[in-house]
């Protein structure tokens, strides 16, 4: 029997988050030739970014709207999916690992009284790598995957569990399922390529009643910048950096680059960043695709939260620090003349 999937999809600052694509890759990877995939868009004037969606693989495309989701509120985000819970009862849901998808997911999950596996990167079917790794088969002119064996084989779940030291494989028995999938490790769905669009069914969120608390303003630190835990390139700084001030030369090469700035804890215990910039245990977990830590000795919290990174670079002065021991690329020197050296050959590229 065929069956539907929801992805919830998230946007900031009117765009949508590349995450979300990549919940529609997981997505796609679990559905079978006649499954319905269907994404709920909530917020306000989503008129643009509903029509970006419906160019994706999908069957329909849910905005909701309202005042009550202008900002995320679990309890007017789910009063505003009942309905849409309701009418396609889904036999999956699937969601960003992001602050919102490690709040949704559970309490969705809950609601359908359906299993959750959560933080995934990567997905196997019948033992055979499917993504977050070496890509099997085409695409389609509507944009979803043709790899010829959409067909029976269980589909395995991929998650890192204690910071990264162990990969945990993990099989749903039973249906409603609901997967949250951590940025940057699956490939992003891509728009369809037959200029086929998905159904856009707008809608009013129905009020909630007895809404027990109310967001008035979201005020973001880092409005404008590219979010750490997405970002492709990281630029991340330790306490070797000294200063506030020594942010500024990795500023200047992220921005260049278009990346993001992160720390280590190191650097924000000793108060030169922001601990909303720290990455590790404690910290993000960031998985870019260029990871480049300066003046940071690579302590094994700190891994925890960056050694999925694709290619790491490592900029130390200590040719001992255990960062080398994971870099692809290690620079031993001074960072104050390394990384300004990095900014204008890249200027010059
Ligand atoms: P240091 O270890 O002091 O390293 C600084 C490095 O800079 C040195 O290697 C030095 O050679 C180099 N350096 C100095 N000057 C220069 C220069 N001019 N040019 C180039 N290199 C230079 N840490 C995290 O990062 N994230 C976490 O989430 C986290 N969680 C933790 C959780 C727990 C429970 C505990 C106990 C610790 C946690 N830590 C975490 C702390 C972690 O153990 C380390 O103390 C911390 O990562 C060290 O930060 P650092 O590498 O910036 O500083």
């Amino acid at each position: 029997m065929s069956k539907t999937y929801l992805i919830v999809t998230e946007q900031r600052d009117g765009k949508l988050r590349r995450v979300s694509l990549e919940a529609l890759r997981a997505a796609l990877d679990c559905a079978e030739a006649g499954d319905e995939i269907h994404a709920a868009l909530l917020g306000e004037g989503l008129d643009g970014l509903a029509a970006e969606l419906a160019g994706y693989p999908l069957a329909q495309v849910h905005a909701i709207e309202g005042e009550e989701l202008r900002h995320y509120n679990p309890e007017a985000y789910i009063g505003a999916l009942a309905p849409l819970l309701e009418a396609l009862r889904p036999a999956g849901l699937f969601l960003g690992h992001t602050a919102l998808g490690r709040d949704l997911a559970p309490a969705l999950a809950a609601r359908l009284s359906a299993g959750q596996i959560s933080d995934v990167t990567a997905i196997e079917r019948d033992g055979g790598e499917r993504d977050g790794g070496e890509r099997d088969g085409g695409e389609r002119d509507d944009g979803e995957r043709d790899d010829g064996e959409r067909h029976g084989g269980q589909i395995v779940f991929v998650r890192p569990l204690y910071a990264g030291k162990a990969i945990e494989r993990k099989v749903f028995t039973a249906f409603p399922q609901v997967v949250t999938v951590r940025a940057n490790n699956l490939p992003a769905a891509e728009p369809r390529r037959d200029g086929g669009t998905a159904i856009v069914a707008k809608r009013a969120a129905a009020p909630v009643a007895d809404l027990r608390t109310v967001v008035r303003e979201v005020v973001r630190r880092t409005a404008g910048k590219i979010d750490l835990t997405e970002a492709r390139i990281v630029i991340a700084g330790g306490r070797g950096v000294k200063s506030a001030e020594g942010f500024r030369p990795l500023e200047e090469l992220a921005g260049l680059l278009g990346g993001a700035v992160g720390a280590s804890r190191g650097a924000c215990d000793a108060g030169y960043c922001d601990y909303g910039l720290q990455i590790g245990q404690t910290g993000k977990v960031v998985t870019p695709e260029i990871y480049i830590a300066c003046g940071i000795s690579g302590a094994i919290q700190h891994l925890a939260g960056m050694s999925g990174s694709r290619v790491i670079v490592a900029i130390n002065k200590d040719p001992e620090a255990p960062i080398f021991s994971i870099a692809d690329f290690g620079i031993v020197g001074d960072l104050f003349e390394v990384v300004p050296l990095l900014t204008q050959a890249f200027r010059q590229a």
